[in-house]
């Protein structure tokens, strides 16, 4: 991930300001505009930006920043600190069962990552939990993504509960957690289908395989590509499912940033781990202190 432009802008609005023998009102006002402009550009919500940069303002004229020393420095730590608040603050465990199977609903749109989510989240309880996680296959929809999910589940080593595309999902998904449960598995990922759009009916069926497998988690999948896009589709998932984290995949392909930093302040919910490749090991934890220190370069 490289958010170039936005990093390039807000260093220059830094070093503007580092620049001056003393800071004044207006100097603020003139690098609070400069800030603004470059998270719009980042394709920030707006009413994101306008709260964070209200935030900002109000720290940072307080008179013993402008008076005191350095107060670029103390400016430049307040936008690091309101960036930080603005990702969530601090990263947010996976929920666990306290009795295992954990139960993972994955969601998203088609195409998000879903699938290759549910693989990578799956590799990494192998390594770092020594954990032996379960996939169902429950998109039946699309012949193909069983398929995939298979292919993804050999390549890690774990097993698939699947009865094919002519089974109702809920079915599949009661049936699969019985299997778990006699198979000791500690979690239990769900791969559910998703479309391009939401829809009635895919969000129906998703409300009725959460009220059967009382997940854990619901994790939200969501492509940080698209930006603003991905906002709403979050907000839209959210409402119906109540989402308890979200996934950012192809970070690595995101030159903006939009997404990231605007999808915890909009839906209350947290960004849990960030997508920034293809490989299976390209699964990370989302840190927002690191995030705001990536973003401020
Ligand atoms: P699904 O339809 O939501 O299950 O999406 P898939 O798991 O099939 O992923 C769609 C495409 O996105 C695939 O080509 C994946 O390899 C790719 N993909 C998923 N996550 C990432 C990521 O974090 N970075 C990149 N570059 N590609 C990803």
């Amino acid at each position: 991930m490289a958010f170039e432009g936005l990093t390039e802008r807000l260093q220059k609005a830094m070093e503007k300001l580092r620049r001056k023998p003393k800071v004044t009102e207006a100097d603020l006002r003139e690098t609070m505009r400069e800030i603004r402009l470059a998270l719009l550009e980042a394709d920030v919500n707006f009413s994101v930006v306008k709260d964070f940069v209200k935030k900002v303002r109000e720290k940072a004229t307080g008179a013993e920043v402008l008076k005191g020393l350095n107060p670029a420095q103390q400016i430049v730590k307040i936008v690091n600190d309101e960036l930080t608040a603005l990702m969530g603050s601090e990263a947010v465990a996976l929920n666990k069962a306290p009795h295992i199977p954990t139960v993972i609903m994955m969601v998203g749109l088609q195409g998000a990552g879903k699938t290759t989510t549910a693989g990578k989240l799956a590799y990494r309880l192998k390594n770092e939990e020594n954990a032996r996680p379960m996939f169902i296959a429950a998109d039946v929809y699309r012949p193909a993504a069983i398929t995939q999910l298979q292919q993804v589940a050999d390549s890690i080593d774990v097993p698939v509960f699947k009865k094919g595309t002519d089974v109702d999902p809920v079915e599949i998904v009661r049936e699969g957690l019985t299997q778990a449960k006699e198979n000791h598995n500690d979690y239990v990922i769900i791969d559910t289908a998703g479309r391009l759009q939401i829809d009635e009916q895919l969000m129906d069926e998703l409300v009725n395989i959460k009220k059967l497998a009382e997940p854990n988690e619901i994790l939200l999948v969501v492509d940080a590509m698209t930006g603003q896009n991905a906002v709403a589709t979050a907000q839209g998932f959210d409402e119906k499912l109540d989402v308890t984290g979200v996934v950012l995949t192809k970070l690595d392909g995101d030159t903006r940033g939009g997404a990231a930093m605007s999808i915890r302040a909009v839906t209350g919910k947290p960004i849990k781990f960030v997508g920034e490749g293809e490989k299976m090991e390209n699964l990370d934890v989302f840190h927002p202190d690191r995030m705001a220190s990536r973003i401020l370069g």
